[in-house]
C-alpha cells in the first residue's frame, strides 16, 4: 500500500442556500443547512485513502463537538490518527459557507486550531514521514508547519507535493525541496504574476515556478484539466474527463489526493495526472468536499 503524509487543515465545512448573498448589514434567511468535514489537508487526505493508500494526517482539531466529529470521520475513513492534536486553546477550524441560487458562494475561513500547526507537531511525526513515499503539503496552515514539513521530507529524501493553496507568502527557497508544485489558475498567478487562462500562459507562469527550482509544475486549469511542465521548450496538457458536474468545490483536493496516490504507487507523472483529473471530475459530480470523494471501485470503474 502507497504511503502518504498529509500535514494541513482540517476545518467543518458549515453550508447554507439562500435567495442572494447578503450585504454588509443584511440577514438573510436561508436553507437547508449542511455540515460535512472540509479543509483542504482533510479533503485531500480524505480523497487519498479512498483510492486505496495508507494515508497519516497531521493536523490540529480543537477540544470541542466538531473535533469530536472530525476525529470519528476520519477513524471512519481509516486514516492514521495518531499525529491529529487537540488544541486546548483554539476552536476546531470552520468555513462559513453561503451559496446563492446561481452556485455564487462567499466563505469566511475561521482556521482556528489547524492554523496552529506547529514544527514540534511536524517533528512529532517524523517516524512518518521518514518512512512515506509521499508528503502532501497545503498553504491552509502555518507557514512555520509547511517550511518544517519540506525540511523534513528533504533530509529524508522525501518528495513533496505543495498544493500552494490557499495563497499566501512563504518563502520561495523552499521550492528546491518540493518535487511537485499544483497551484490552481489564479494560485498560479499570485505566485509568478503571469495571468493563468489558457495553455500559453500556463506554460509562461509554468516556466517561472520551474526555475525556481520546483522540477514538476502542475497547474489545475478546472475542466480543461491540468497543465503539466518539467524543462524545456514546452509543457502539455493532461484534459480533463467530460462529467455532469454538480458542485465543483473540492475538485483541486480531490486532484491532489487523487495524483498523490498515484504518484506514490509508483504511476508516471502523467498516469498520475489523468488519474488525478479522474477522481476530481467524479468528485464533481456529488455535492461537497470530503465526502463527494470517490472511493477505489467508482475509480477503477470509471476508468475501465
Ligand atoms: P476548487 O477550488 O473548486 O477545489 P481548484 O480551483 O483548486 O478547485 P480546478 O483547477 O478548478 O481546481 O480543478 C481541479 C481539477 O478538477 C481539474 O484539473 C480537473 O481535473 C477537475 N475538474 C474541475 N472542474 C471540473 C469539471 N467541471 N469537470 C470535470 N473535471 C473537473
Amino acid at each position: 500500500m502507497p504511503k502518504i503524509v498529509v500535514i494541513g487543515s482540517y476545518v467543518v465545512d458549515l453550508m447554507s442556500r439562500a435567495p442572494h448573498l447578503p450585504k454588509p448589514g443584511e440577514t438573510v434567511l436561508g436553507g437547508p443547512f449542511k455540515m460535512g468535514p472540509g479543509g483542504k489537508g482533510g479533503n485531500q487526505a480524505t480523497a487519498a485513502v479512498r483510492c486505496g493508500s495508507n494515508v497519516t494526517f497531521v493536523t490540529r482539531l480543537g477540544d470541542d463537538v466538531f473535533g469530536r466529529e472530525a476525529l470519528e470521520h476520519f477513524r471512519r475513513e481509516r486514516v492514521n490518527t495518531q499525529y491529529i492534536k487537540h488544541d486546548k486553546d483554539e476552536a476546531t477550524g470552520a468555513a462559513l459557507i453561503s451559496v446563492d441560487q446561481q452556485s455564487e458562494n462567499s466563505i469566511v475561513v475561521a482556521l482556528g486550531a489547524c492554523g496552529k500547526i506547529s514544527e514540534g507537531d511536524v517533528l512529532e511525526a517524523e517516524a512518518e514521514i521518514k518512512e512515506a513515499d509521499i508528503v502532501l503539503l497545503q498553504l491552509e496552515t502555518s507557514i512555520e508547519a509547511v517550511v518544517a514539513s519540506v525540511r523534513l521530507s528533504a533530509k529524508h529524501g522525501v518528495p513533496v507535493i505543495l498544493n500552494p493553496a490557499p495563497f499566501q507568502k512563504f518563502s520561495k527557497e523552499i521550492l528546491k525541496d518540493v518535487s511537485y508544485i499544483t497551484p490552481n489558475e489564479t494560485e498560479a498567478h499570485e505566485l509568478t504574476g503571469v495571468e493563468v487562462i489558457d495553455e500559453h500562459s500556463a506554460l509562461i507562469a509554468a516556466k517561472k515556478l520551474y526555475e525556481l527550482g520546483v522540477k514538476n509544475v502542475i497547474i489545475t486549469l478546472g475542466k480543461q484539466g491540468a497543465f503539466l511542465y518539467t524543462g524545456g521548450e514546452k509543457g502539455k496538457l493532461i484534459p480533463g474527463f467530460t462529467v455532469d458536474a454538480i458542485d465543483t468545490t473540492g475538485a483541486g483536493d480531490a486532484f491532489n489526493g487523487g495524483f498523490a496516490h498515484a504518484v506514490a504507487s509508483g504511476k508516471s507523472i502523467t498516469d498520475a495526472m489523468i488519474f488525478g483529473n479522474c477522481v476530481a471530475a467524479l468528485s464533481v459530480t456529488k455535492i461537497g468536499t470530503a465526502p463527494a470523494m470517490p472511493i477505489k471501485t467508482e475509480i477503477d470503474e470509471f476508468l475501465k
